[in-house]
C-alpha cells in the first residue's frame, strides 16, 4: 500500500456558505414571512448601493432578470438582437420569448468576449438592442460596445450572469448599459440558490420589470398581505411569475456583505494558476485586460495542440482520472441543433469561438478551495503535460 498516491476529490465548485447564511434563513422561517417581503428589498436597496446603481430589482433568476429587461425595452416580434455564439442558452431564449431573433456574433481572440467589430457588421435596420456577456467575469469593451449603441440607437442589456464585483475602468458593470442583468445561481460568485437581479439607471425600465416581475400588478402587490398593504390592486399588463422570496434574499444578503472577500480569494487562485500553469508552454492562460477588474468568476485554459499530444477531451478525463472534476464554458450556441436547423448556422461560421470551444477547459475555482486542492489541481495538469509534451 503506498502512502504518497493518496488520491485528492477536487470538485467542480463548492458554494461558500457557512453559519451566517444558516442563521439569516433560520431567522426568515421564524418570522412567518416567507416569500418576497422586507429582505428582498433590503437586498435591493444594499445590492443598488454597492454597484452604484440607481435601481435594482431582484427576481428569481438572471433568466428572468433578461426577460423582464427586453420586455421594458419593448422588444418586438421580428426584431433583431446581438448575442455572442460563446454563451448560456439563457442569453439567446430569453430574446426567443418575443419570437424576436437572436443573432449570433463571433468573440475577439483575448478576452473571447463578443468582438465589437463583428458586432457592428451585424447590425442591420432590424436591430434593436445587443445584450454583451461579459464572460468568465472579465467585462467587455463596453466604452466601443456603448459607442456603437450610441450610433446605431440600439438598446444594451448586458448579461453579468459571471460579472459581481467587475470593473469596466473605474466603472462598476451593472451602471453601463441600459439594464444589466445579474445571476445569483448555485454556482455563481454570490449566490441564492437560485436568484437573479436587474439594475439600471432609468425609472421607468425599472418599474415596469418590477411591476411585470410579478403578475403585472400595482406597485409594492406584495405588501398586499401586510397591516401596511392593501387588498387591492390593479392588473396593468400579463406579466411572470419572477419574485425573489425573502428565504434566498436572506442567503443573498449575507453572501452580498462577504463579497469582497469572496472575490479576493478567486483572485489569489488565479493568479497563483497562472503563475503556476503559464509556464507548462502547453496551456494558454486567461489574458486580463489591465482596464478591468476581472470577477473570476471561472478560470479557463486553453490546451495548445502544437505542444500537447492530447487534446481537450483526454485532458478532461486524464484530470477525473486523478479526482479533478472541470467543465467546458460553453457549447457555443451556433453548434447547438436549434440553432444549426432553425437559422442554418454551421461549423466554421464562428472561426474564433470554434477554435475557442475545441481547446477550453474550466478549472475548479471558488473561494472555498483551499491552497492543498489548487496544489493538487496545479500539480496533475504538470504530470500530464510533462507526460504528454510534444
Ligand atoms: C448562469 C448564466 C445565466 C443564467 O442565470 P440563471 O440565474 O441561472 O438564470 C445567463 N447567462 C450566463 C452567461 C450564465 O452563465
Amino acid at each position: 500500500m503506498s502512502i504518497t498516491t493518496t488520491t485528492r476529490i477536487v470538485p467542480f465548485h463548492v458554494p461558500s456558505l457557512d453559519e451566517r447564511e444558516i442563521a439569516a434563513v433560520r431567522e426568515v422561517i421564524e418570522s412567518g414571512w416567507l416569500t418576497t417581503g422586507p429582505k428582498a428589498k433590503k437586498l435591493e436597496q444594499e445590492f443598488a448601493t454597492y454597484v452604484g446603481a440607481r435601481h435594482a430589482v431582484a427576481v428569481n433568476s438572471c433568466t428572468a432578470a433578461l426577460h423582464l429587461a427586453l420586455e421594458a425595452i419593448g422588444l418586438q416580434e421580428g426584431d433583431e438582437v446581438l448575442v455572442p455564439t460563446l454563451t448560456f442558452a439563457a442569453t439567446a431564449e430569453t430574446v426567443l420569448y418575443f419570437k424576436a431573433r437572436p443573432v449570433l456574433v463571433d468573440s475577439e481572440p483575448e478576452s473571447f468576449n463578443v468582438d465589437p467589430n463583428r458586432l457592428e457588421r451585424a447590425i442591420t435596420p432590424r436591430t434593436r438592442a445587443m445584450i454583451p456577456v461579459h464572460f468568465a467575469g472579465q467585462p467587455c469593451e463596453m466604452d466601443q460596445i456603448l459607442e456603437i449603441a450610441r450610433v446605431h440607437r440600439l438598446r444594451v442589456v448586458e448579461d453579468a450572469a459571471h460579472a459581481f464585483p467587475a470593473f469596466y475602468k473605474s466603472r462598476m458593470i451593472g451602471t453601463l448599459g441600459d439594464i444589466t442583468c445579474f445571476s445569483f445561481y448555485a454556482t455563481k460568485t454570490i449566490t441564492t440558490g437560485e436568484g437573479g437581479m436587474a439594475t439600471t439607471e432609468c425609472p421607468e425600465y425599472a418599474e415596469r420589470m418590477r411591476i411585470m416581475s410579478l403578475h403585472g400588478i400595482s406597485k409594492d402587490a406584495w405588501k398586499r398581505y401586510t397591516l401596511e398593504g392593501s387588498w387591492r390592486y390593479e392588473i396593468l399588463s400579463p406579466g411572470f411569475k419572477y419574485n425573489l422570496t425573502d428565504l434566498q434574499a436572506a442567503l443573498g444578503l449575507v453572501q452580498l456583505s462577504k463579497c469582497n472577500s469572496l472575490w479576493a480569494r478567486r483572485a489569489v487562485l488565479a493568479d497563483r494558476y497562472t503563475e503556476a500553469l503559464a509556464p507548462l508552454e502547453v496551456f494558454e492562460t486567461p489574458r486580463v485586460r489591465p482596464e478591468v477588474q476581472h470577477a473570476w468568476h471561472l478560470y479557463v485554459l486553453l490546451v495548445k495542440p502544437d505542444t500537447l499530444r492530447i487534446n481537450r477531451d483526454q485532458l478532461i478525463e486524464h484530470l477525473k482520472q486523478r479526482g479533478i472534476s472541470t467543465s467546458v464554458h460553453f457549447i457555443p450556441l451556433h453548434t447547438h441543433p436549434y440553432y444549426r436547423e432553425n437559422f442554418g448556422y454551421r461549423p466554421g461560421d464562428f472561426p474564433v469561438v470554434d477554435d475557442y470551444f475545441e481547446r477550453c477547459i474550466s478549472l475548479p475555482l471558488y473561494p472555498a478551495m483551499t491552497d492543498e486542492d489548487q496544489e493538487s489541481v496545479i500539480q496533475a495538469l504538470a504530470d500530464i503535460a510533462s507526460q504528454f509534451r510534444r
